[in-house]
């Protein structure tokens, strides 16, 4: 059986969560896009951890965890995430990596520095990942895949080719030091070694995986409003952050992914520039971002204050529509027990219309919400472990959302530990 565990918002909706918590039931977790440019907070028996590249099974001595060929697969970085957990006390996770992963490349960490530099105050945020320019060099098919690592000829013979094509942007656009050849070979030679435990035919396994009838989880990072093609373009990723594009990250058929759990937040946040209709400042945001998530809303991997805004049922509602979800996870619900009043985003009004259909950027750039205020709950719900017990207002505030995201809530999550779960 494949789920995956996707977020219909702009990242951050607690996903992480809600996979270490799944992921307890599954045998296989698998990241299929992105790299380590986001993050999940988890909270367990060992500590708490900012795991960016690693699947969030890396804690369960019973599930295999798979970087699948839709990662920009950052290999420095993926020994210094186990190494770190394993400092920390927990046992060595089971990690597979796909043979068709592409290789995030030192360079490409400082082609997204330059780049935001040369931008300047036009720059996109970035998280200088390097993750743009990774993904840039993949689809121009000048990419690494980690197979390439283990053949010398074609690797000695691609590193020339590249290095030459780099190093004219380097010296004529971006006027900054160049990459040499001998040196990089050198670095992936480094990297072979590293990563050659892990390197599997992932495809292969999952696929077989799934005729065993193994539980697979598929973990998504961010959300749907950050997806290149149905996100807030330019603003976005870019990868995919779709479970439909798990199928093809992970390397198997589309029609096996049976339950889509979309997480989404019990109000807005998002980190980086880009539009966001619901958004909210001043004290009001202050007040939000102080109590939001656990400790505050501020980026797992950049430690930015996140932008805070009110729910969007507009954009949520999207959001749970291009996951195509079967079920949805509301988070963070515990965090709004201090209103009094909760404005919530109905509609968008674009040139004195009022819409409830997410449209595309230049007609978001001209929204201005419409809210609807529900009344507060004003008690601490963190504890209750049964959704009959919740306060009233706050049942109406889930009901209200369920009603207009269309998809049953099945979860309810009231605080940032694993047991901190309502099932309905
Ligand atoms: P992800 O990228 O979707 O996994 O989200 P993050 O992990 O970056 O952000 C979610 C933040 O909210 C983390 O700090 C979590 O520990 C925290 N969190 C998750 N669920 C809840 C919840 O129900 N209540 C509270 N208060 N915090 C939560």
């Amino acid at each position: 059986m494949v789920r995956a565990i996707v977020g219909a918002n702009w990242g951050d909706e607690g996903k992480g969560k809600i996979t270490d918590m799944l992921g307890e039931k599954s045998d296989i977790i698998v990241r299929f896009q992105g790299g380590s440019n986001a993050g999940h907070t988890i909270i367990n028996e060992y500590g708490k951890f900012a795991l960016h590249l690693l699947p969030s099974g890396v804690f369960y001595q019973h599930t295999t965890c798979v970087i699948g060929n839709g990662v920009a697969l950052n290999i420095p970085y993926l020994q210094k995430e186990i190494d770190d957990i394993v400092s920390k006390g927990v046992p060595r996770p089971k990690i597979l990596v796909s043979d068709r992963a592409q290789i995030l490349m030192p360079y490409h960490i400082d082609f997204d520095a330059y780049e935001e530099e040369r931008l300047g105050g036009k720059a996109f945020g970035s998280t200088k990942s390097g993750i743009a320019p990774f993904y840039s060099d993949k689809y121009a098919k000048i990419g690494f895949q980690v197979s390439e690592l283990f053949d010398e000829e074609t690797l000695k013979e691609k590193v020339a080719r590249v290095t030459e094509q780099k190093n004219i942007m380097l010296e004529h656009m971006y006027h900054k030091p160049l990459i040499n050849p001998n040196e990089l070979l050198e670095t992936l030679h480094e990297y072979r070694e590293i990563v050659k435990p892990y390197v599997c035919d992932v495809s292969l396994y999952l696929n077989n995986a799934i005729k065993e009838g193994k539980t697979i989880l598929l973990e998504g990072q961010l959300g749907t409003l950050k997806d290149p093609d149905f996100g807030i373009y330019p603003m976005v990723t870019s990868s995919s952050t779709l479970a439909s594009y798990g199928a093809i990250g992970a390397g198997i058929p589309c029609y096996e992914i049976k339950d889509i759990i979309t997480v989404v937040k019990a109000y807005s946040s998002a980190v980086g520039a880009g539009e966001f209709v619901s958004e909210i400042f001043g004290e009001e945001a202050d007040e939000l971002r102080k109590r939001g998530g656990d400790g505050g809303e501020f980026g797992a991997t950049t430690g930015r204050p996140r932008r805070m805004g009110w729910f969007d049922c507009v954009a949520s509602r999207y959001g749970v529509r291009m996951q195509g979800a079967t079920e949805v996870a509301l988070t963070v619900l515990d965090v709004l027990g201090y209103l009094d009043e909760i404005p919530v985003c109905v509609g968008y009004e674009i040139d004195g219309e009022v819409t409830k259909d997410f449209p595309v950027t230049a007609q978001l750039k001209k929204a201005k919400p419409v809210y609807k205020v529900l009344p507060g709950w004003k008690e601490e719900i963190r504890g209750i472990k049964e959704y009959d017990k919740l306060p009233e207002n706050c049942r109406k505030y889930i009901e209200f959302i369920e009603k207009e995201l269309g998809v049953p809530v099945t979860m309810v999550s009231n605080g940032p530990k694993r047991e901190e779960i309502i099932f309905r």
